[in-house]
């Protein structure tokens, strides 16, 4: 089995082999190549230590900020090549971090420390594949398989259970067995692993195609790490329209938008609030009223944990608050979904709703999915019109009412406001000497002066 190395990487181990030292390709990057995958960086280990490994590239500039790990990164053609000294990692006493590393002479050792068999294996150009762990076989396999005692593992770092995980979803892999058993059993040492490390890997993981499987099949490092989803476990519906519980109709949206971590997120959390707002009528129909609210506020505290940035979380918060609104889709409800949301939104809305209605009950399926193409269909009608949706597309301005005697204030917005609705809703056309016309009547009506976002 050869591997295709870089250049650069050929030449690097070369010049620590003439100084005396190993050094292999390792880790990542050996996994993908095998993979037929082109890494995304590449990752050398050496029997030399820090202060060897420098010495050994004494013209090229290096980063030190790993040094205390043992890594250095030698910048060769403006890419950087992290190149880490043999290993051991030290006991670990917060189920995150080692209290401290410890070189040694030995690849084997090193590979030992690695989390997954895929992930522990070496090349070297002319030794060939070092793969003590069986990961070779692993790979062809599809498995994703700890390197020693998985429990013992993840209680030295919990962040493994995510990063198992991810894997998983990502190759469309399986967990073996005793991995997968330790990974919802130790679920709860996540609780170490602080917010930002926990949502970067969740995002990796949405970003898989196997993550819709995975959520279901292994919850409980999901409820650790968002136990407000728990009660959505075995939730039922009594409904219709669902042939899933929560979670179970939750996993499979999130299969329906695979490989978008930010769909994936907001499928993952479009329906959280359900179980707060379970109630059942006369006829025993279960119904959700109100839950798209209840689920803003339970995504807003997740993503805020997480530390998720505002622009993402605006847009999922969004989202997930109009998942459900719009049942009937006319030019108008379509007109009011493009002026509250802007273009790009209401395009993202509808892979929501079609996500959300693929992971209902097949029986009403096809009504859903023509009533969706209809909504398409108008939205794109819509933007071929170039039709008026924010204020910036009013044919009158702000400007315009100053100059009618409009004093600046919230009056005049609110007049806008009120121009604008008329228009989104077709009771008049985007005409500059119509609008103004209108003007007087639409104040004696006393229309809803709403307070609109004024989308992009
Ligand atoms: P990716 O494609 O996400 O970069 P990767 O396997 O390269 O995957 P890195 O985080 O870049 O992941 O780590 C490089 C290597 O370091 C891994 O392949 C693995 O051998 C080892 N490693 C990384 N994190 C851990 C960990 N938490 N525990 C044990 N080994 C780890
Ligand atoms: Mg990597």
């Amino acid at each position: 089995m050869s591997i295709p190395l870089p250049e650069n990487v050929i030449s690097i181990i070369d010049r620590l082999g003439a100084a005396g030292y190993e050094a292999y390709a390792v880790g990542g990057c050996v996994r993908d190549a095998l993979l037929g995958r082109t890494p995304e960086d590449w990752d050398i280990c050496t029997s030399a230590l820090p202060q060897e490994v420098m010495a050994c590239f004494p013209q090229c500039k290096i980063h030190t900020v790993g040094l205390k790990h043992g890594t250095v990164l030698l910048m060769l053609d403006g890419q950087g090549y992290e190149i880490t000294t043999y290993r051991t990692d030290g006991p670990y006493h917060d189920h995150r971090h080692p209290d401290g590393v410890q070189f040694v002479r030995s690849l084997e050792e090193d590979l030992a420390r690695r989390d997954f068999t895929i992930n522990a294996m070496a090349y070297h150009p002319v030794r060939g594949l070092v793969d003590p762990f069986g990961g070779q076989a692993d790979l062809s396999a599809g498995v994703v398989r700890c390197v020693g005692e998985p429990a013992r593992r993840f209680q030295e770092d919990g962040l493994r259970i995510l990063r198992g995980l991810r894997f998983a979803s990502r190759y469309g892999f399986q967990i073996e067995p005793e991995t997968g058993a330790a990974i919802r059993q130790q679920a709860e040492l996540l609780q170490f692993v602080s917010g930002e490390r926990i949502f970067t890997e969740l995002k990796g993981f949405l970003a898989g195609k196997g993550a819709g499987q995975l959520l279901l099949d292994y919850r409980e490092p999901f409820g650790a790490v968002m136990p407000e989803l728990v009660p959505m476990f075995d939730h039922p519906q009594h409904n219709p329209h669902h042939c899933y519980d929560v979670w179970g109709h939750t996993c499979h949206a999130v299969g329906q938008v695979a490989g978008d971590p930010l769909l994936g997120l907001t499928m993952l959390l479009h329906d959280a609030g359900k179980p707060r707002c379970f109630s059942r009528d006369e006829n025993g129909v279960g119904h959700f009223h109100g839950h798209p609210a209840e689920s803003v506020k339970i995504a807003s505290d997740i993503l805020a944990r997480f530390h998720c940035d505002n622009r993402s979380r605006d847009t999922i918060l969004t989202l997930i608050s109009w998942h459900d609104r719009v049942r009937v889709f006319t030019r108008r409800s379509v007109r009011r979904m493009l002026a509250s949301l802007g273009e790009e939104n209401a395009r993202l809305l509808f892979r929501v709703m079609y996500a959300d209605a693929m992971a209902q009950s097949p029986a009403t399926l096809p009504q859903k999915l023509e009533g969706l193409a209809e909504g398409e269909r108008i939205l794109e009608e819509l933007l071929a019109e170039d039709a008026c949706f924010t204020l910036k597309d009013l044919a009158v301005s702000g400007k315009d009412l100053l100059a009618l005697g409009y004093p600046a204030g919230p009056e005049l917005g609110a007049a806008l406001n009120a121009l604008l609705d008329a228009v989104v809703e077709e009771r008049l056309p985007n005409q500059r000497q119509v609008l103004l016309d209108a003007l007087p009547m639409l104040e004696q009506d006393g229309q809803p002066h709403r307070n609109r976002n004024k989308g992009q």
